[in-house]
């Protein structure tokens, strides 16, 4: 008989109390008919990251736990943001699991592909990406933004999967390979894919949120599509560069033609011209000290090695 795999939902929850119940209801009848068509181990779990939540949503993954076989609970001491939730339920849930599946709260990702998913991992697969085969449920406005930030990651050189959020399979193997990218700066979509390893992909539909609002108003995902670019490229230094020099030729062609005009007629060059190219370096170099600036933040960041998050208490049944 093929040994059955021991599954953990990791789902990361910040301040997701109006979904919880539903969620857990709607996993929970998913759990029991993957487990009865022997998919996974009855020792399955779904396992909530709670990450640092200002709602009741500890209170109710506690509820949840005593009442539920499945449930189990991670709190952080703080908010550390999704993706840092999302490291520290994988690195807690590794030490129990052969396989681990992300997802988010709010059930926009579809249930049914976990099959799917554990599919892909039965014929040899140890990260299965899920992908949105289409975005018509997103705003008109996110769906746009998101496909402008895979486009220009692809052009900036950063490895991501195309319209792949955190909705992912990982072998326990792909998690203790994971736990050794220790920066601070994390962007999971971008360390994931260099890991290697046999890798493949699942299609499904992204669902409305159901309940709550969206945990990523316009000012994270900048934050998020910044993090991005920054932690895994260094071309926008490199344009710099380019730029820098390209820049330097022409004011040096200027240079001499204001020299050769002095002699030649006699005239100065004008104010116009003058207050013009002042604004123009001006403004330009403090955009080139922006972006260095960037990266000495990062490194900064990094080299202070801090925790990426702080875990206060586990709730499990072992
Ligand atoms: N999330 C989190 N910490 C945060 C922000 C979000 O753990 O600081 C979780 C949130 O509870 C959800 C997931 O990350 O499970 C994705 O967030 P959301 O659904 O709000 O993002 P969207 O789907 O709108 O991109
Ligand atoms: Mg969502």
């Amino acid at each position: 008989m093929k040994k059955e795999n021991i599954l953990y939902l990791v789902i990361p929850c910040y301040n997701e109390e109006p979904v919880l119940a539903e969620t857990t209801s709607r996993l929970t009848d998913k759990m029991e008919r993957m487990i009865k068509a022997k998919l996974v181990s009855p020792k399955s779990k779904i396992m909530y990251v709670d990450d640092g939540s200002k709602d009741g949503t500890w209170t109710l993954i506690e509820k949840l736990h005593k009442d539920n076989k499945f449930v189990e609970g991670v709190k952080l001491a703080k908010n550390r943001g999704h993706q840092n939730a999302l490291l520290a339920g994988l690195m807690t849930a590794k030490e129990y699991a052969d396989i681990l599946i992300s997802m988010d709260a709010d059930l926009q990702d579809d249930v049914e592909v976990l099959d799917d998913f554990i599919k892909e991992y039965d014929e040899g697969s140890e990260i299965v990406y899920g992908v949105r085969s289409s975005r018509k449920k997103d705003t008109f406005f996110k769906r746009n933004t998101a496909q402008l930030f895979y486009k220009l990651m692809t052009k900036l050189g950063v490895d991501v999967v195309y319209n792949h959020a955190d909705y992912r399979l990982m072998s326990k193997r792909a998690v203790n390979e994971l736990e050794k990218y220790s920066e601070v700066n994390l962007f999971l979509r971008g360390i994931i894919p260099q890991i290697g390893l046999k890798t493949s992909t699942v299609e499904y539909e992204r669902k409305e949120r159901f309940a709550g609002e969206s945990k990523y108003p316009l000012k994270k995902m900048l934050g998020f599509a910044l993090e991005g670019v920054l932690s895994f490229s260094v071309s926008p230094l490199r344009i710099i560069t380019i730029l820098g020099l390209l820049i330097s030729f022409i004011s040096f062609v200027f240079l001499i033609y204001v020299i050769v005009g002095h002699f030649v007629n006699g005239n100065v060059a004008g104010w116009t011209t003058t207050v013009a190219l002042v604004c123009f370096f001006g403004g330009f170099q403090i955009l080139c000290m922006g972006v260095i600036g960037e990266y000495i933040g990062k490194i900064y960041s990094e080299t202070k090695r801090r925790p990426r998050y702080s875990i206060e208490k586990i709730l499990s049944r072992k």
